[in-house]
C-alpha cells in the first residue's frame, strides 16, 4: 500500500502512564493500551482528527505529520463492528461532528451490506 505524508497521532511514551482514557475517545479503535502503554495499533484506523488529543490528562498525544498508510473507513468498520451499537454511533457521531461526509458515506454503506 502506498504510504502518503499526513496528519496522525504520536504517543510520548515516557508520559503515558496506560491509563486507557484516550481509548473511548477513539472509537476507531485505533489505538489500546498495550503492556501498560498506550499504542496506535494500526495507522489504517487513525483518521487525524485528533479527537482524543485532549483526552489525555498527561499531555502524552499530539498530531504530528509522518509517513503513514492512508486511513480506511471499511478496514474501521470491519474492526468495530464486532464491538456493537454503541461504538459504531460513536464513531458515525465522530465523523458527522467532523464534517467527514465521504467518510460518513463509506461508513454507513458498509453498514448497510452487513
Ligand atoms: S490518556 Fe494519555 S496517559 Fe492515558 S493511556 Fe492514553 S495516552 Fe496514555
Amino acid at each position: 500500500m502506498n504510504r502518503v505524508k499526513r496528519r496522525i497521532i504520536e504517543i510520548d511514551e515516557e508520559k503515558c502512564t496506560g491509563c486507557g482514557q484516550c481509548i473511548p475517545e477513539c472509537p476507531e479503535g485505533a489505538i489500546q493500551v498495550i503492556d501498560g502503554k498506550a499504542r496506535i495499533i494500526s495507522d489504517l484506523f487513525y483518521d487525524g482528527l485528533g479527537a482524543c488529543v485532549g483526552s489525555c490528562p498527561y499531555g502524552a498525544l499530539k498530531i504530528t505529520e509522518r509517513l503513514s498508510e492512508p486511513y480506511d473507513e471499511r478496514k474501521v468498520m470491519e474492526n468495530i463492528i464486532s464491538k456493537g451499537d454503541n461504538t459504531i454511533r460513536a464513531h458515525l457521531k465522530h465523523l458527522h461532528g467532523h464534517g467527514e461526509k465521504e467518510y460518513l458515506k463509506q461508513a454507513l454503506e458498509y453498514n448497510c451490506v452487513l
